[in-house]
């Protein structure tokens, strides 16, 4: 496995593999690896011919009074991980080397990316969104994995792929979670035990909306009504949000629907956690 940290670098590793005419998967991240971002290095692998993952804290999808500092970066271990998994190749620039001195083009999703995360976070997405966009130049894969555990990350990049005609496809993974529910995340090692188990009510409350929806219930006020009575069991878990949108779109549905996607954000103590399920 090849750690790589300059952009130079890693084009040329990258221009390597598709002159051989191998494909070319890309798994972005930030590091503090878990099953979940395993689960997506497993399906590039399945997908692809070469695998090439990224760590990249990228400080300009955090808000000022945001983790940025104190984000994990257990880097030695995410490199074994990773040798582990059959990647071939790591992206680990330095901030410097990602953003120089002067740089000041950014890539802003507009409408969608303005929505749930996008409108708690000021400037989230289009942090993403850019660093995503120099991913994607600086690598060139043919296929680039995420989770649906960020489904509204999932639709600002779908728009930026269609809009920007960036020629790959965006393959999307179902949500890793532990056995008890808990969605897997790099910030669930911030929380003390007794955090940990209120965090359980985020997962219960969106199960309860699926299953009230299943049973007949098709009014979304109602439904989120559900949600918010097993939200207000943990009154020390503060939602940041918790709506019922369309999945492409991420605007407010009134009726709810197959595909609609229902998402919340809370606290946990400090720690903001999101997750979201598809209602069938
Ligand atoms: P992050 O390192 O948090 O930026 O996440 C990197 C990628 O892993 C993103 O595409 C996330 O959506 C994905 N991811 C994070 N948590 C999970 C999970 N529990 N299951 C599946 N994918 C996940």
């Amino acid at each position: 496995m090849q750690v790589l940290s300059t952009i130079q670098e890693m084009r040329l590793a990258c221009r390597a593999v598709r002159q051989s005419g191998q494909s070319l998967g890309l798994v972005p991240t930030m590091g503090a690896l878990h099953a979940g971002h395993i689960a997506l290095v497993r399906a590039a692998r399945a997908q692809c011919d070469v695998v090439a993952a990224s760590i990249f804290v990228n400080p300009t999808q955090f808000g000022p009074n945001e983790d940025f500092a104190k984000y994990p970066r257990p880097f030695e271990q995410d490199c074994a991980l990773l040798e582990g998994e059959g990647v071939a190749l790591v992206f680990a620039p330095q901030p410097g080397e990602m953003y120089p001195a002067g740089a000041s083009t950014f890539v802003e999703v507009g409408g969608v990316g303005d929505r749930l995360d996008g409108a708690s976070r000021p400037g989230h997405f289009r942090g993403v969104a850019t660093i995503v966009a120099k991913l994607f130049h600086i690598v060139g894969p043919d296929k680039a994995f995420f989770g649906q555990k960020d489904a509204a990350q999932v639709a600002v990049l779908r728009s930026m792929v269609r809009d920007l005609n960036f020629d790959l496809e965006l393959v999307v993974c179902p949500t890793l979670r532990e056995p008890d529910g808990l969605a897997l995340s790099s910030r669930n090692r911030y929380l003390s035990a007794s955090d940990r188990a209120r965090a359980l009510v985020l997962s219960r409350a969106l199960d309860v909306i699926a299953a009230t929806y299943r049973a007949g219930e098709k009014d979304v006020a109602r439904l989120l009504e559900t949600g918010r009575s097993v939200m207000a069991t943990e009154p020390e878990v503060r939602i940041d949000y918790l709506q019922i949108v369309d999945a492409d779109t991420l605007l407010p549905l009134t009726e709810a629907k197959p595909g609609a996607l229902v998402a919340i954000a809370a606290y946990v103590g400090g720690t903001r956690l999101i997750d979201n399920t598809i209602l069938r």
